[in-house]
């Protein structure tokens, strides 16, 4: 990794990209990664690199959903295994939700690579290798397990495409999703979408999974049933046309 100043004043920055490039060299990572990571990158600046309310709202959601399914799942890409492969795991043991990985642009190498990277930070099971079911979608994009994703009730896919998104809510299951931009076709057909980046939501949701163990089935069904997805999306909207307007007053 480059030799980044801790007091530079975009450390946090610098340093995620240097996880996905590293992602890349170790093969975990898609070269196309490297520009969804740019897109997110533009949108986290336009929310401040904050977690806004209304994220931290639905990352709430997010995990009452994942502790009232039966049969949840996360959903692990190349981007993920390379920024938060710790947390990701940490999230699975704290809701029960296995880790599978999937992914856009497939290979038999890379998915054995990203469970290998998963195992190495302490995941105990990935699926994703059986690769023994499909969705309703061409080429590679469709394959999945069928003991994981396939048969799933809730599944929370962080970076997602919108066609793959939009085959998994047909499919009847309730889809979380993670995605700075509240304005691609996966946040809007998403369930229930978490505009914030994946290292803070990851981090934020492991924690509410600790809190809201002691909830009971009641209380985190009010929580499901009270939300509303699109006013999430508009307020994320908002908030970036606020800093926006904030920063135009030079
Ligand atoms: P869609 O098909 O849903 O319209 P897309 O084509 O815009 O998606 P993809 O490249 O398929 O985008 O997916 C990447 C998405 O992930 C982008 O919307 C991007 O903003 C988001 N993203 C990239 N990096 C991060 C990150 N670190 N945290 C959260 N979201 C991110």
């Amino acid at each position: 990794m480059s030799d980044i100043p801790k007091d530079h004043p975009r450390y946090a920055s610098l340093m995620t990209r240097e996880k996905i490039v590293e992602g890349v060299e170790l093969g975990i990572t898609s070269q196309q990664g490297l520009v969804a990571q740019g897109r997110g990158e533009c949108f986290d600046y336009l929310t401040g690199e904050q977690t806004t309310d209304s994220a931290f709202a639905a990352e709430k959601v997010g995990v009452a959903m994942l502790l009232l399914a039966k049969r949840p799942i996360l959903s692990v890409n190349g981007n993920a295994a390379a920024l938060v492969p710790d947390a990701l795991v940490k999230l699975s043991e704290a809701t029960g939700a296995p880790l599978e990985v999937n992914l856009f642009h497939r290979s038999e190498d890379r998915v054995n690579r990203i469970i290998n990277h998963l195992k190495a930070h302490g995941a105990s099971d990935v699926l994703g290798s059986k690769a023994d079911a499909r969705l309703a979608l061409q080429h590679s994009r469709a394959i999945v397990d069928s003991e994981g994703i396939y048969n799933a009730d809730v599944v929370l896919v962080p970076l997602e495409d919108g066609d793959r998104c939009q085959a998994l809510v047909d499919m009847g299951k309730s889809v979380i999703t993670i995605d700075l931009n509240p304005l691609s076709r996966t946040s809007r057909t998403a369930d229930v979408t978490i505009v914030d980046n994946v290292i803070r939501a990851v981090g934020n949701m492991i924690l509410l999974s600790h809190e809201m163990k002691g909830l009971d089935e009641a209380q985190l069904r009010k929580l499901v049933e009270e939300y509303d997805n699109s006013r999430t999306l508009s307020d994320a909207v908002r908030h970036m046309i606020r800093k926006l307007e904030e920063l135009s007053d030079i």
